[in-house]
């Protein structure tokens, strides 16, 4: 078995596991943002969202829900960034979501996202292209 993650739901490679639901386990993050930082997985293997099945949207997205209650009635955070990468900067193929507490003044404020402007017309432009098809 190949995938890290497969191997950890199945036992195979060590991990702190905090959730295991029929459908989903969650544990530590090996190298967190913060401590408490959760990886929630399918137990079967999914690369990513686009191919995750329906019946799995639930429980994974129960599970992320559970874990962002028990990092703030546990662990003192002040709430959550919940987040996941789909092959961009995702380093494990078997798609997982992040839960990492938050706490104002932690030091993550826009830690990450660099944001631009739209120009002239590409707002609309856009908008109308995902609106075609969602
Ligand atoms: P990403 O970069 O979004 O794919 O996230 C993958 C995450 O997996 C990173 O935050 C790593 O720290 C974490 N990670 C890698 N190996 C392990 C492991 N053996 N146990 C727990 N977490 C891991």
């Amino acid at each position: 078995m190949s995938c890290l993650f497969c191997r950890i739901v199945s036992g195979q490679e060590p991990a702190e596991v905090v959730l295991e639901r029929d459908e989903v386990v969650g544990f530590l993050d090996v190298r967190p943002v913060f401590p408490g930082h959760v990886l929630l997985v399918p137990r079967v293997h999914v690369d990513t969202l686009t191919e995750l099945p329906d019946e799995l949207l639930v429980p994974l997205f129960a599970a992320a829900r559970e874990t962002a209650a028990a990092v703030k009635d546990v662990l003192g955070a002040q709430g959550s960034f919940v987040a996941m990468n789909n092959t961009v900067s995702q380093s494990v193929p078997h798609l997982h979501v992040h839960v990492v507490p938050r706490t104002k003044g932690d030091g993550l404020r826009g830690f990450f996202w660099p944001r631009v402007r739209y120009a002239e017309g590409q707002a609309q432009d856009v908008a109308a292209r995902l609106r075609a098809v969602l």
